[in-house]
């Protein structure tokens, strides 16, 4: 018999038509964080991983409890159902355990006329499978159950397991990684195929969903010079803010020096005022401060805290009404493998083998993910390596290469062989 890693590329290879059909399916499922569709996803992947003879753990998430810990991440939709899912390739002796961890749950689509072809059509053109949560990340998951079918239809006897997670509420905060941690699924190393253009990424800068309430004071607008108003006391704010950023980005961590901006602070929405012809006594701006990688959540809150209050002593109507300050919704920290972790060079020689091109490069993103959850609250060594391009994740006409799928499965079946061992 052939030696497993010949065995396997050709496994891979054999379910091609039947993974690429599943990924699809995957996508026309429409599960946006916080609808029932992220919670049917869920019931179609048990199946899934039932049907590849799985060990399936599915179990309802008690929300209520969950939100209560103090370690929860957060949440940003309103979900009265989430669910856990973990399928087990059960290894057959003492060896490691792989854990393979990736999100069902999707962006919404944005204007739907933006797009060439309907959202969740899930087609195939040139090569590109199209579809929102095509790349970020239904792609990364089908791939991982590629690896583990393959693992099986080789016949290779693994000597540790893989653990298959499949998680919800990634996008607003990690509920679902956060509930599979609790229940007490761990790793001795994980791959979360989030869309990297097959590079290797060990380390995420975090970020942290705010809201700044400032407030004015009301009155006819044809009598707007006896008011305040609350925009116009916006924009003080708002340049502190952004003086802050530059300042937060005078030296960052070389694993990020690649990008314009590592952490970057932005304001995703703002409301004031009720009626035109008022001055606006109130404006909520919420946006998102990026953590740096190895600063804590902590310091990156008291930066703009402290940001916040000096502008607000440098206005007078702001030093008596000062600029409220909320952390809500996602709290993303950064996260970085250990340094003593072998799972970077591991990833590098398995891709090597499986894609025989260039060896993937190694950098840290600049959003936040569950790969900190994993590494902190885990103490599971984790990175990411997944097809597609990120910059395509949440904008209109996502898609991703249905090459890099395949080569993802190949290298995370190799990577399973290398890590668990084989008999
Ligand atoms: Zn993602």
């Amino acid at each position: 018999m052939a030696d497993p890693v010949a065995r396997v590329l050709d496994a891979v290879v054999e379910l091609t038509d039947a993974l690429l059909d599943e990924l699809a399916t995957l996508v026309r499922i429409p599960s946006v964080s916080g609808t029932d569709a992220e919670n049917d996803a869920q019931a179609h992947v048990a199946g899934r991983f039932a049907e590849a003879a799985l060990d399936v753990d599915h179990w309802p998430i008690d929300l209520p409890a969950l939100a209560g810990h103090p370690d929860f991440p957060g949440m940003e939709v309103d979900r009265n159902e989430a669910w856990g899912l973990v399928g087990r390739l059960p290894g057959a002796g003492d060896g490691p355990t792989l854990m393979l961890n990736g999100h069902v749950d999707v962006v919404p689509v944005g204007d739907p006329d933006m797009w060439a072809a309907p959202p969740f059509a899930a087609d195939i053109r040139d090569g590109r499978l199209r579809g929102r949560g095509s790349c970020d990340m239904k792609a990364g998951l089908i791939a991982s159950l590629w690896a583990v079918r393959a693992l099986r239809l080789a016949g290779v006897r693994l000597r540790g397991d893989v653990v298959l997670a499949s998680v919800q509420g990634e996008e607003d905060g990690g509920l679902g990684t956060f509930a599979t941690l609790q229940r007490g699924w761990r790793a001795d190393a994980c791959v979360i195929p989030e869309p990297t253009e097959l590079d290797v990424v060990p380390a995420n800068s975090g970020a942290l969903t705010f809201r700044l309430r400032i407030r004015g004071r009301a009155t006819h607008a044809a009598r707007r010079a006896e008011g305040v108003s609350a925009i116009d006391k916006f924009w003080p704010v708002s340049q502190a803010l952004a003086d802050l950023e530059r300042r937060r980005h005078a030296s960052v961590d070389p694993l990020v020096a690649r990008w314009p901006l590592a952490h970057p602070l932005s304001i995703g929405r703002v409301r004031a005022g009720d009626w035109a012809s008022s001055v606006p006594d109130l404006l909520v701006a919420e946006g998102r401060l990026g953590v740096a990688i190895g600063e804590s959540i902590d310091h990156a809150r008291a930066d703009l805290e402290s940001a916040v209050a000096h502008a607000c002593e440098r206005d007078p109507w702001l030093r008596d009404h000062p600029v409220e300050v909320e952390w809500w919704g996602g709290q993303f920290a950064s996260g970085r493998i250990p340094p003593d972790s072998d799972l970077v060079d591991r990833v590098r020689a398995a891709h090597r083998r499986a894609a025989r091109g260039r060896p993937p490069d190694v950098y840290g993103a600049p959003y936040g993910s569950d790969l900190r959850l994993l590494t902190g609250l885990g103490g599971i060594p984790t990175l990411q390596y997944g097809p597609g391009d990120a910059r395509l994740a949440h904008g209109p006409d996502e898609a991703v290469p249905v090459a890099d799928v395949a080569t993802a499965a190949r290298t995370l079946a190799l990577l399973a062989l290398d890590v668990c061992g084989a008999d």
